[in-house]
């Protein structure tokens, strides 16, 4: 399989080449040329994640030299566990967040950190670069740990993400270094791509980036839109719909690739926080990235999402576009209400990300068969959501082990130099 760039104007590469190289020369991002075709019937007697991943992703790794190694790379990117599971009102959650640090994010990164540290030049230091608000850093810090031959330099703004984000950069120590920058998140984009440019750093890194443009991270999260519509449809007979909640719609692309391979997925719905420029595209026809507004669901406060130009390279066309894809935004008061309201109403508890789409599901309350994909754990986002429940939240075992080790950050100045 060929990756091309959605700019046209780029060399075609093999996946291991399309990963390494991030974003494609032209500035477009690397698409695969045609996607593969399933049946229901070529999934049949295979239940389990690794295996499903593996069936999935053979085609695109096909001819590249990481082929032989897909079992291997599947078995332990997606060793942990996944649940779909069944509420009330024809509805279903797949848990995300039971992985290192408890985010989706966890399953991109761990993809990318098997297949780098197998295509990597084994001589040879690679540095993988990368500027973080939120879930990012944690899950590619956890993903890269004690991976050989890899150093991970992560840059955040000092003092402006939670402690419990912050915790999950600087508790790892080792390989993972986290600076804490004296700025904002801008600074810290801007640090990562200057450093990418400057022939200095050329020179004395082979560096590479694992941010949502990066195809490693985007095939992974087609699994488990396969795996759990294959659950769903197998166990209901109906084919379900899916509420992402989205920002860089780096998660909703896998989803719609998914979809268009033939699976089991009825349609696709974004729920937004207050950043609403894809809604706003939906419903107007015109793109207009828009300044990025602070919400309560942070990891979703994107105005410019960077992997708008792949879901326009999948629907040239406008009008298919909107017959495809549904957007909704939700504001931060209703994302206050759908986490106060979800003990009493779903018996659940949510993060401020996945109450997004419980509110869109709430609003579609006269269509069945949804799959809400719950994309962070709820004790991540403690100061947030306690209070509204007025309880305290139990913390899963694997950030409880993160909140016990010390902080290794370096404090530097916001310019290359000190960096
Ligand atoms: C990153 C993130 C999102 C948004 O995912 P995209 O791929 O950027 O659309 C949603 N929820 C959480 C918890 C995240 O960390």
């Amino acid at each position: 399989m060929k990756f091309i760039s959605t700019r046209g104007q780029a060399p075609t590469l093999g996946f291991s080449q399309a990963m390494l190289q991030g974003l494609a020369s032209d500035g477009g991002l690397y698409v695969p040329e045609k996607l593969p075709q399933f049946r229901l019937e070529d999934f049949d007697g295979i239940e389990s994640l690794p295996q499903i991943a593996e069936k999935l992703l053979r085609p695109f790794l096909q001819g590249d030299p990481l082929e032989s190694q897909l079992s291997e790379i599947c078995q332990s990117a997606f060793n942990f566990p996944i649940p779909l599971k069944y509420l009330k009102n024809h509805t279903a959650v797949l848990e995300l967040f039971h992985g290192p640090t408890c985010a989706f994010k966890d399953v991109g990164a761990r993809f990318l950190a098997e297949c780098l540290s197998r295509t990597k030049n084994p001589s040879e230091m690679l540095t993988i670069l990368v500027a973080t608000s939120g879930d990012t850093g944690g899950a590619v810090a956890g993903a890269f740990y004690e991976k050989p031959g890899i150093e991970v330099m992560i840059l955040f703004p000092k003092g402006k993400i939670s402690s419990r984000q912050e915790k999950q950069l600087t508790a790892w120590g080792k390989n993972i270094h986290a600076f804490s920058v004296r700025g904002d998140f801008d600074d810290c984009q801007r640090m990562v791509k200057e450093a990418f440019q400057s022939p200095e750093w050329k020179r004395k890194k082979k560096l590479t980036s694992a941010n949502s443009i990066s195809v490693g991270r985007i095939l992974p999260q087609m699994v488990y839109y396969a795996a759990s519509s294959l659950w769903y449809f197998r166990k209901t007979g109906k084919k379900p719909g899916f509420i992402i909640p989205s920002g860089n719609i780096g998660n909703s692309m896998g989803a719609l690739w998914t979809q268009a391979m033939g699976l089991p997925i009825r349609n696709i719905v974004l729920s937004l926080n207050a950043n609403r420029s894809v809604s706003d595209f939906l419903a107007s026809g015109e793109w207009k990235p828009q300044a990025t507004i602070a919400t309560l669901a942070n990891a979703m406060d994107v105005g410019n999402p960077s992997n708008m130009e792949r879901l326009r390279f999948l629907f040239p066309n406008i009008e298919t576009l909107q017959a495809k894809l549904r957007a909704f935004s939700v504001n931060d008061s209703q994302i206050k209400a759908t986490i106060q309201q979800g003990p009493e109403r779903w018996g659940e508890v949510w993060c401020p990300h996945t109450a997004t789409a419980v509110f869109v599901r709430e609003k579609l309350s006269d269509e069945p068969d949804w799959i809400l994909v719950a994309t962070a754990h709820p004790a991540k986002f403690e100061t947030i959501v306690e209070p509204l429940i007025g309880t305290p939240l139990s913390v899963p075992p694997s950030l409880e082990k993160l909140l016990k080790q010390p902080s290794h950050a370096t404090e530097i100045d916001n310019t290359l130099a000190s960096l």
